[in-house]
């Protein structure tokens, strides 16, 4: 290892992620957090937020993919999708896809997060020149409080449920979003990881079940996230997780029908805990 240079970063207290840094590319400190940009032999670009592996070039479809995909194949008519926080562009990209959706309007805190994913990392930012790519900068929150438009299907892209994030996990949030969405709504959020943060992800479903009519979680391997297996949870009133009203599109590297179907059945550990 000498004469190499690392990034770690713990995801417990005596755990966590070793990625070697073959090339600097960027840093930034902005109004919000300290953004790293740098290369690795395995990793490709890998972009870190406050200390935090956010996304990688080579591991990101799994989790683009998975956060988008699951809505966007049961939604009746996904016309209008809203997506908070996903700055690199990994989910605009993946929403995008369908020639269904009209307009995909991102809310982004961090007008940095995208300036540097549009400079770094082509790959996940290509779709912010789409027409149908809207980008509003400022925080998810007071946005959907405000909002004057529906939606038919929210993304909750965010970083983890600490700092200017831990708001996107609220009640009062997920309520708001509730009234933006209509019946026949969804909503899909990352939900950290089944292995370490399983109270956090039962505190998140007693809150959305309180306010939706069906909450159903899903997993995915993501291999540089804290577990490497990470959860969604999917929220609705009316739409059935499991019927699929269209084909997912073509060229998808992680996702589709099959893998769709498996991620709602969760190990017993977790449908233990998630149930009981
Ligand atoms: N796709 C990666 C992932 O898997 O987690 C990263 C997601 S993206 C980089 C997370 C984004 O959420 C960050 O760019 C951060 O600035 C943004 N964010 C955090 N709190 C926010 C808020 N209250 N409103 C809008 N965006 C927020």
């Amino acid at each position: 290892m000498a004469g190499r240079n690392w990034f770690n970063e713990l995801h417990t207290s005596s755990s966590g992620i070793l990625l070697e840094i073959s090339k600097p590319i960027a840093y930034r400190k902005s109004s919000y957090q300290e953004i790293w940009i740098f290369d690795n032999p395995v990793f490709g670009k890998v972009l870190v937020l406050d200390g935090c592996v956010m996304t990688t070039e080579k591991d990101e479809f799994f989790y683009h993919e998975m956060l988008a995909h699951p809505a966007l194949t049961t939604h009746p008519k996904p016309e209008r999708v809203l997506i908070i926080g996903g700055g690199d562009g990994g989910t605009l990209r993946e929403v995008l896809r369908y020639p269904e959706v009209g307009k995909a309007t991102l809310v982004e805190l961090d007008r940095d997060v995208i300036d540097l994913a549009k400079r770094h990392l082509p790959s996940l930012s290509i779709s912010f020149s789409d027409p149908r790519a809207e980008v509003v900068i400022g925080d998810g929150a007071k946005f959907v409080k405000t909002a004057k438009s529906s939606y038919d299907v929210v993304l909750v892209d965010s970083t983890d449920p600490v700092g200017p994030a831990e708001i996107l996990f609220s009640e009062g949030f997920y309520r708001d979003i509730k009234a933006l969405i209509g019946r026949d709504g969804i909503l899909a959020l990352q939900c950290e990881s089944p292995f370490l943060h399983m109270d956090f992800i039962k505190s998140q479903k007693k809150i959305l079940s309180s306010i939706f009519g069906r909450v159903n979680f899903y997993n995915a391997v993501v291999p540089t996230y804290p577990g490497s297996l990470w959860s969604f949870a999917f929220a609705s009133d009316s739409v059935d997780p499991l019927e699929l009203k269209r084909k997912p599109p073509e060229g998808l590297r992680y996702y589709d029908e099959h893998i769709h179907r498996a991620a709602f059945t969760l190990p017993p550990f977790m449908r233990d805990e998630i149930e009981r």
